[in-house]
């Protein structure tokens, strides 16, 4: 017999190894197992086990690593869907469904010595004083660590060891399985009585889990819950692993690795880890230590763990039979992995259902366009939720228009007198403020801020950027520049005053000091927040009310839970919304929502401050009075006239080296290719005599760039893009997969190939 291997290394290609007799039996797809290349010893995974080979002179594996195949065959399945799809080498989607913390050869469980008491035969030795004191200890716990026997009774392994020679204790070593959250006391939760919107979501989830597989398809298995923070989604979900459990079936939950915070886990453990029945519920993300995860993973594959929480890798976890898969706040950006494989999770999840027959459901106060287009086109099932369970009042929106609030000779304020109001009253009345400031924007649009003008691309509808150094404004798509404008280029405006403006968290906690000296002012920013702890204790200090005013970043946009937060006010809500890329609106809308879903959650109906130049943009205005199918529509004419995705399906391409001239052309090279790729591939499929077909996928092919990327020079590299749109992306992979394989680049140039991609920049 014969192993497949697809080898650790990047070699895009798989190896044939001989099983040896004494592995016979024990090598089987989804292996893991170590094989000589070369001179070395290299990992990989058995992709298939066959009879013979058409290679010869074959080698033999030389050992299995792990007691169990650790990538089961679904999953081997997804990881090739991943690599096919995402235009990425097969080794580096296998990799990336294993945990570093499984895959290290060296991991494994943790061993530790357990000390008992034997039964007593004979009369009972007179013992030393310092054996005596440890036996005193053993008799009245009769099992115990060693470790912790030691530092117990003060004394030393040694001492302990005299007591196993007398023969009145037994000393083994036992897997002792590292819990990360064997410190919680965690309370049992039971199921909520539904109110009746939540009964009709939950009934179209299970009606889907108990359909025969042969009978279950994506539109009626995929569902969107979309529904406002607080309607409930949350509870439907728990509801809905309980039924998947009763089937016999496991399940996996997504959330954001921001949001995966102690609370939300002991939601789900409190459900099904707590009380008289319990399964275990196994937690997957990166802030576990590696033995940790290695102990969870495994408990997940030899099924005694049924329900997976985790962050986007969990995708990857392998439950078997998978029932269900959540999705929680399915808009989340940081589900996109922006390193190869730069797969999705959430699309992973949607396919990964589909291979499985598990029913998917993905909720989101704010839903991405694209699944909100999929319910439309009938892909997906829409579920929903209109109000908040207690019945709660969405917060109170006001837009300042800060064109109205510039001084002579300066620049407008930080604060305008609306928001500095609003301030005083909640110190005065010792509720608490939340500021917001999205400072993304590594470069910046340039804003007229008499008017409102964003100086724009004429060909893409997008924001140009700003560049400091010749005093340029570029489009990042298309490669279009213009001279920044001396006066604004608005016919009515002609500000002379047009310029830059970047803002940062540090400039407004400065402003915010002078304004209010007696406040308790916090900043909470990726530059502050160095350590994980910092974060939680700001969070604790303004829980219980040590600090009045937090200022912060989108860290402090999600999920959190304050009861006297009465007030937020979003500095300028422009800066997030004319960053060059096609979803800026679509990310202010969510931000905005989010953000002000932060204020009014206890007694208090809460009140949100929105500053911003252009106070009459859609996304605003729609945030404003909380309609996202209102912004929907309106947002996706803009995404249907130029194809931006959902409408296309989007690729973007990025060539990256240290010389600019060469990376450009390089750029324009891979450009070329692509099109005459597109164009053969069109004429393939074209027979002479019968009516050539249709071929969507390379026949819309959009081409735009190379244009340097916004962030063009990044620690030395200069980077140029090219995004590519069409409607059949498949295809387009495919083209690219070959074009990867075959193109030859300089050097010191790569090339990165992000389908679907979420980050522009
Ligand atoms: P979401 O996930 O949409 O934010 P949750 O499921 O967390 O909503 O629900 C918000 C709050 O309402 C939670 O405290 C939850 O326990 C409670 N809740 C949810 N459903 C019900 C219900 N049917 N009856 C009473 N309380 C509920
Ligand atoms: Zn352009």
């Amino acid at each position: 017999m014969i192993a497949r291997v697809s080898l650790e290394i990047a070699l895009r290609r798989e190896f044939d190894y001989a099983i040896p007799p004494d592995l016979a039996g024990q090598v089987d797809v989804g292996s893991r197992v170590q094989v000589p290349f070369g001179p070395r010893k290299i990992l990989g995974v058995v992709t298939a086990v066959a009879e013979q080979s058409g290679q010869v002179n074959l080698k033999p594996i030389l050992k299995i690593i792990g007691a169990q195949t650790l990538i089961t065959p679904k999953v081997l399945k997804l990881a090739r869907w991943i690599g096919e799809y995402y235009c990425c080498a097969p080794e580096t989607a296998l990799k990336s469904v294993l945990p570093e913390a499984v895959r290290n050869e060296d991991a494994s469980w943790r061993e530790r010595l357990f000390v008992r008491v034997l039964p007593l035969s004979g009369e009972f030795p007179k013992l030393p004083k310092r054996q005596q004191d440890v036996w005193n200890l053993l008799a009245e716990r009769r099992e115990i660590l060693l470790s912790e026997l030691v530092e117990l009774a003060q004394t030393t392994a040694a001492t302990v060891r005299k007591l196993e020679d007398r023969g009145l204790i037994d000393i083994t070593s036992e897997v002792s399985e590292r819990d990360p959250y064997a410190r919680e006391h965690i309370l049992p939760s039971q199921p909520l009585v539904l109110n009746p919107e939540q009964v009709t979501a939950l009934a179209q989830i299970t009606r889907a889990m108990d359909a025969p597989s042969s009978i279950l398809h994506p539109p009626s298995s995929t569902f969107l819950l979309h529904g406002v923070t607080g309607s409930g989604k949350t509870e439907i979900y728990l509801q809905a692993l309980a039924h998947a459990l009763e089937q016999g079936k496991g399940a996996i939950v997504l959330v954001p690795e921001i949001s995966l915070t102690p609370q939300t886990v002991e939601r789900f453990k409190a459900r099904f880890s707590s009380g008289k029945v319990q399964t275990l519920v196994a937690v997957l993300h990166s802030h576990l230590s590696a033995g940790e995860r290695h102990d969870e993973w495994h408990k997940i594959r030899q099924g005694r763990a049924r329900i997976v929480i985790g962050a986007r890798s969990a995708i990857f976890a392998p439950v078997e039979p998978l029932g269900l898969i959540v999705v929680d706040e399915e808009h989340e950006y940081t589900y996109k992995q922006e390193e190869a494989p730069r797969y999705h999770a959430r699309d992973v999840a949607v396919m990964r259902g589909r291979m499985e027959n598990a029913v998917v459901v993905l909720g989101s106060a704010t839903p991405s366009l694209e699944s909100f287009y999929n319910c439309r086109r009938g892909k997906f099932t829409l579920l929903e939720l209109r109000q908040r369970v207690d019945n709660q009042k969405m917060p109170r929106v006001r837009v300042v228009d800060m064109r109205q609030t510039r001084r002579d000779g300066k620049g407008p304020p930080v604060f305008s007198p609306q928001l500095k109001e609003a301030i005083t009253q909640r110190l005065e009345r010792k509720e608490q403020t939340i500021l917001f400031l999205n400072r993304r924007g590594y470069s910046s649009s340039l804003i007229c801020e008499k008017c409102g003008h964003v100086c724009g691309c004429p060909n893409c509808s997008l924001a140009l950027t700003y560049h400091r150094s010749g005093q340029v404004l570029r489009c990042h798509i298309c490669g279009y520049s213009e001279q920044v404008p001396a006066v604004c280029p608005n016919e009515k405006c002609r500000n002379p005053g047009i310029r830059y403006s970047g803002l940062g968290t540090q400039k407004v906690e400065e402003v915010l000091g002078k304004l209010f000296p007696q406040a308790r002012i916090r900043r909470m920013d990726a530059d502050v927040m160095k350590r994980k702890d910092d974060y939680r204790q700001v969070l604790g200090d303004f829980r219980t009310g040590k600090i009045d005013i937090l200022i912060g970043t989108q860290m402090i946009a999600k999920g959190l839970h304050f009861p006297n937060v009465t007030l937020v006010g979003i500095i300028f809500a422009d800066m997030a919304l004319h960053m060059p890329d096609f979803r800026a609106g679509e990310r202010t809308f969510q931000l905005l929502t989010q953000v002000a879903g932060r204020a009014g959650r206890g007694d208090v109906e809460g009140e949100v401050f929105v500053q911003a130049f252009t106070p009459f943009h859609p996304a605003i205005q729609y945030a404003r009075r909380h309609d996202f199918l209102g912004f929907y529509e309106q947002e996706m004419e803009f995404r249907e006239q130029l194809k931006y995705p959902p409408a296309g399906r989007a690729a973007l391409l990025t060539l990256k080296g240290r010389n600019e001239d060469k990376v450009k052309f390089s750029a324009e090279y891979v450009k070329r290719e692509v099109e005459a790729k597109a164009l053969a591939a069109k004429s393939e499929t074209a027979p002479d005599e019968t009516p050539a077909p249709v071929n969507p996928g390379i026949s819309d092919l959009m081409v735009t760039g190379p244009a340097p990327a916004p962030l063009l020079r990044a620690e030395n590299y200069y980077r140029y893009h090219i995004l590519l749109r069409t409607r059949a992306m498949s295809r387009l992979s495919q083209l690219l997969a070959q074009l990867t394989a075959t193109l030859t680049l300089p050097e010191d140039v790569t090339l990165a190939v992000d389908i679907d991609p979420v980050d522009m920049g």
